[in-house]
């Protein structure tokens, strides 16, 4: 069956894509590597998306998902290695070999946690060097932990850590942080967090039993090794775009206009996996809305029947 519109990606985005895709009468696909949910699925609390004034990642995103069984969006589990172009048709190529034709694709496939890339950082992945502190804080109850990042995810997860931890040390390389006020408001009240500015990592320590320390140091050079068991790295993100050749920035986010559109006609792109100023859920439901209303004007036109061109009185 040849598709109207395949939307890549299962996070907030994605799914608010397939429920305007659906709506407008197009034959839609979600098609999702891991889960439905994306990286808002492992957040703790969300206390700026409208109409919930605090919600955890995983209930609200519980409400995504059955709004999206309610109106019928099919979701296939498939890793997208590619896409490619066949006239009016799109091939998205998958990791299983079975290639999926569509008019319109809308790519919502977000961003994974950065690596710094120091010593120890990828030897102790998943033996106390973590990007995920509502999967693997519970771990270090009572124990002292690193959180690394002056964003709004490191102050957030610093924050949560703290409710559970003995002690987190906070480094940062500047002298503030750059996430939102009310977060720092937040984190600056708790009364378990060191604050480590202007410092950078240097090392991971650990053993065989998994993560003991990390080394850092601070402006001047000045090293102090932290005692810790856990180390959580809030750097930024890295979007998951290397499937298809499209216009992009340095960084490899995907380049659009107002109306979503790639490089690419009948490509569209939304959320956190394209060049904006603001990586939120309600940015990214805002995008998808937009791309699955501009991917259904595509069709459209393709088809010949789009609304300009019907006849008037
Ligand atoms: P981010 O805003 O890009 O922050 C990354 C942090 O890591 C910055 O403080 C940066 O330092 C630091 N950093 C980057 N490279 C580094 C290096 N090599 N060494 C040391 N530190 C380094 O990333 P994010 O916090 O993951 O957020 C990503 C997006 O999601 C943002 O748009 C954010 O607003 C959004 N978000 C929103 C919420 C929310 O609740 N509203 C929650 C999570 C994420 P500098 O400051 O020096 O550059």
């Amino acid at each position: 069956m040849t598709l109207d519109c395949v939307i890549i990606g299962g996070g907030p985005g994605g799914i608010c894509a397939g429920i305007y895709a659906i709506r407008a009468g197009m034959k839609t696909l979600l098609v999702e590597k891991l889960g439905i949910g994306g990286q808002i699925a492992v957040s703790d609390l969300i206390e700026n998306y409208p109409g919930f004034a605090s919600v955890s990642g995983p209930e609200l995103m519980g409400h995504f998902q059955n709004h999206a069984e309610s109106v019928g969006l099919e979701v296939r589990y498939e890793d997208v290695t590619a896409i490619e172009m066949d006239g009016d048709m799109r091939i998205i190529r998958t990791a299983s070999g079975e290639d999926i034709k569509t008019k319109t694709v809308i790519i919502c496939s977000g961003a994974k946690p950065k690596r710094l890339g120091f010593p120890g950082e990828e030897e102790f992945v998943g033996r106390g060097v973590s990007n995920c502190a509502t999967c693997d804080g519970a771990f270090y109850r009572g124990k002292p932990v690193v959180v690394i990042g002056g964003g709004d995810t490191a102050v957030k997860e610093s924050i949560y850590l703290s409710r559970m931890v003995e002690k987190v040390y906070h480094v940062h390389r500047r002298d503030r942080f750059r996430a939102e006020k009310v977060l720092i408001d937040r984190i600056m009240a708790r009364p378990n967090i060191e604050f480590l500015w202007k410092h950078t990592s240097k090392e991971v320590l650990g053993d065989e039993g998994g993560v003991t320390g990390l080394k850092v140091a601070d402006e001047n050079g000045a090293e102090r090794d932290l005692e810790a068991h856990g180390v959580f790295v809030f750097v930024g993100i890295d979007p998951n775009t290397g499937f298809v050749e499209c216009q992009k920035d340095g960084q490899g986010f995907i380049i659009t206009n107002e109306k979503m559109e790639t490089s690419i006609p009948g490509v569209f792109a939304a959320g956190d996996c394209r060049v904006t100023p603001l990586r939120q859920v309600a940015t990214a439901v805002g995008d998808a809305s937009i791309a699955a209303t501009m991917a259904e004007e595509y069709v459209s036109a393709l088809e010949g029947r789009s609304y300009e061109n019907a006849s008037k009185a």
